[in-house]
């Protein structure tokens, strides 16, 4: 098994992860930090976040909202360090060269959450995420002691009661890193749902890691739901579409031209009232209600989403006929791993920081409070691992007892790549009569294997048969031809 001993296992490039790594780049510039990321996360979709930045607004009014949506189920401590975090959050950034958005007075263009009791979301355009990360990505990039590595983490593995390593596969092949200090940022799970806003790659194997490893988990009944995501017309099909738009005027009406809502609600609430609208029989023929935009003014449409606005005019010849039908997908889970203000875990040298973690929210989410969580505790994270010190372990025992003890069929590839060593060995340029019945004797006996163990689905399995053929064929061929 490969092995990468390092200071940091940061599991997740998201913002959350990237964010955990710049601030230990400033902290503990010589450590030696590994991102393992799949891709595919969230980050890349928040289009702004939250900030108590608006006149009269401030951090105490701002966890007052928060607390009022998360009905009380939050927790206090992490509220606090969310919401006096913000600003200074958003002027870091701006250090760094991202520009948020502002008007002709040059103040912040701030717009209205769902939920929210005034506007706070600070936004670049509308790709905030993805300028963030991208800078981000920039600075990280400079650091040749941070690596990161397309690696699947499956294992959390600990040493008297510490985090000790972690277990990964990278390109199906298992990659074992020595460390005593990870920091989970895998992102949330709602890409396990049928229907979701989001992609399957974010399938929640960061609840299972922790959970695993002896952490707490928090609020895992709470989903969130994003009430307005498309069902039609279908090339928009599992298209999220922003729901600040149901403060510039857009109006949710159900299948008898009657309103499903006479305010915008948080969005817990609302994706409640859409689900039963639809679960009365008043959908709009695919099971969701209209997102009616013909109270919204083009202009303002236009220029305030721009991305919105190419992607879904197209739908109609009159701003006034523009409508699409949408329903509440699973979109951002809200429980996870237990954490305290700095990040810490219940598992000592176990950070952790983003959608993976639980106790924020609590019972429901203010739109643009997640990409504010993935920046704030992702610095948190940062900070608390630069500061923490264990001696590391060898684990290559212990994951290779691990991956011995998973009683599942081989994957055609690793046959493949069983027949082909004995190709390789057995029937080479030059190969005896010995090596070729050598050969064939392993290949036998890698088929008996394969006979018990087969690989699950039946294409690997046509595929491994097949191989099997050919490679029998090959040491054949040769025994007649070949010097004793
Ligand atoms: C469509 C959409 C729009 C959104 N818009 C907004 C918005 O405007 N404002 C806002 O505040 N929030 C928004 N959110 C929510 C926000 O995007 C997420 O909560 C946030 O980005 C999560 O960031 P993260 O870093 O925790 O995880 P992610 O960005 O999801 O990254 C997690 C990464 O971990 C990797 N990973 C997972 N498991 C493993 C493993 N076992 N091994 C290795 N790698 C692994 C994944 O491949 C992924 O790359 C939106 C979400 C969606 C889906």
């Amino acid at each position: 098994m490969k092995a990468y001993p390092c200071d940091v296992l940061i599991v997740g490039g998201g913002l959350a992860g990237l964010q955990a790594a710049v601030t230990i780049q400033e902290k503990a510039p010589a450590s030696k930090v590994v991102i393992a990321d799949l891709g595919g996360g969230a980050s890349s979709e928040i289009m702004g976040f939250c900030a108590p930045l608006a006149p009269g607004d401030s951090p105490e009014r701002f966890a007052e909202d928060i607390l009022r949506v998360g009905g009380g189920e939050n927790d206090p401590a992490l509220v606090k360090r969310l919401t006096e975090d913000a600003v200074a959050t958003v002027r870091r950034l701006e250090t760094l060269g991202i520009e948020f958005d502002k008007n002709d007075r040059q103040e912040y263009d701030l717009l209205k959450p769902l939920g929210s009791s005034c506007p706070r979301v600070v936004h670049h355009k509308t790709v905030t995420g993805k300028a963030i990360i991208e800078r981000y990505r920039a600075i990280l990039a400079r650091n040749n002691h941070i690596a990161f590595h397309k690696s699947r983490i499956v294992k959390l593995f600990k040493h008297k009661g510490r985090i000790a390593g972690a277990l990964g596969f990278e390109r199906g092949a298992p990659v074992g890193y020595s460390t005593s200090n990870v920091i989970l940022a895998s992102g949330g799970g709602a890409g396990l749902f049928g229907f979701s806003s989001w992609t399957k790659m974010l399938n929640g194997s960061g609840y299972a890691l922790a959970h695993d490893a002896g952490a707490e988990l928090v609020g895992m009944n709470r989903i969130q739901f994003e009430p307005c995501v498309s069902v039609y017309p279908e090339k928009l099909y599992g298209f999220p579409i922003i729901t600040t738009l149901l403060h510039e005027g857009v109006r949710l009406v159900d299948g008898n031209g009657d309103p499903v809502v006479n305010e915008p609600l948080p969005k817990r609430e609302l994706a409640l009232r859409i689900a039963s609208v639809v679960s009365e029989g008043k959908d709009c023929g695919h099971g969701g209600v209209w997102f009616d935009f013909s109270g919204v003014e083009e202009e303002a449409f236009k220029t305030r989403y721009p991305e919105y606005y190419s992607k879904l005019r197209p739908y109609a010849d009159r701003m006034a006929d523009l409508r699409i039908e949408v329903k509440p997908a699973a979109h951002t889970t809200l429980g996870g791993v237990a954490i305290n203000a700095h990040a810490e875990t219940s598992v000592p040298g176990l950070f952790a920081a983003g959608e993976v973690t639980g106790g924020v929210h609590g019972a429901d989410r203010i739109g643009g409070n997640a990409g504010l969580e993935v920046l704030v505790f992702g610095r948190a994270a940062g900070e608390s691992s630069a500061a923490y010190d264990a001696p590391a372990v060898d684990i290559a025992g212990p994951a290779e007892d691990f991956l011995s003890a998973i009683p599942c069929g081989r994957s055609e590839r690793e046959f493949l790549s069983s027949i082909g060593e004995i190709l390789n060995d057995f029937c080479g340029v030059i190969s005896s009569r010995k090596d070729l019945l050598a050969g064939l004797s392993r290949l036998n006996q890698l088929h008996t294997e394969f006979v018990n163990d087969p690989p699950v689905r039946k294409e690997d399995h046509v595929v491994c048969c097949h191989a099997f053929t050919t490679a029998a064929v090959f040491l054949e061929s040769r025994l007649d031809s070949a010097d004793t």
